[in-house]
């Protein structure tokens, strides 16, 4: 079998349990967390927040809260970024929603008017069928009339 490269995920991520994601309120041991400035010589200034009962008794290699505060804020960008396409997203739904309904509205109503003037139509239809029924009716009447006139003269 080939050999598939499981890349370690965030190995400069907060060890222990759980990863963090943006500003940690709390640590998972109950602990406040308070931000600090780190002193190391690889991150020297850098700020950090760290579990405050860790800081208390200067742990080492512990699995208490640390992160680092410009982690932390790139992942609470990256949220905020992800709430906001979310939001997009759920707008155009709404926009493509409301616009299907307005055109179900707009052929309910187009409908509703074609079948008030095709009802019109038909009833000026029937109408006009009848006076011309009548006439015709009137018509023959007029031709009996003439031709029976016509037979008693001749
Ligand atoms: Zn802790």
């Amino acid at each position: 079998m080939s050999n598939v490269s499981v890349s370690s995920s965030g190995s400069t991520g907060p060890r222990g349990r759980g990863r963090i994601v943006g500003v940690p309120k709390r640590c998972w041991c109950g602990e406040e967390i308070v931000a600090l400035i780190s002193k190391s010589d690889s991150n020297p200034c850098r700020r950090y927040y760290r579990c405050g009962f860790a800081a208390k008794h200067r742990l080492k290699n512990d699995e208490h809260t640390f992160k680092w505060v410009d982690e932390a804020l790139l992942n609470e960008i990256d949220t905020l970024k992800e709430k906001n396409g979310e939001l997009e997203q759920e707008l155009k739904k709404v926009k493509t929603e409301s616009l299907e309904i307005e055109k179900i509205v707009c052929e309910k109503v187009q409908m509703k008017i074609e079948k008030e003037i095709f009802e019109k139509v038909e009833d000026a239809l029937s109408e006009a069928k009848g006076s011309t029924k009548k006439m015709m009716i009137v018509l023959v009447i007029g031709c009996i009339i003439m031709i029976g006139f016509n037979k008693l003269v001749g």
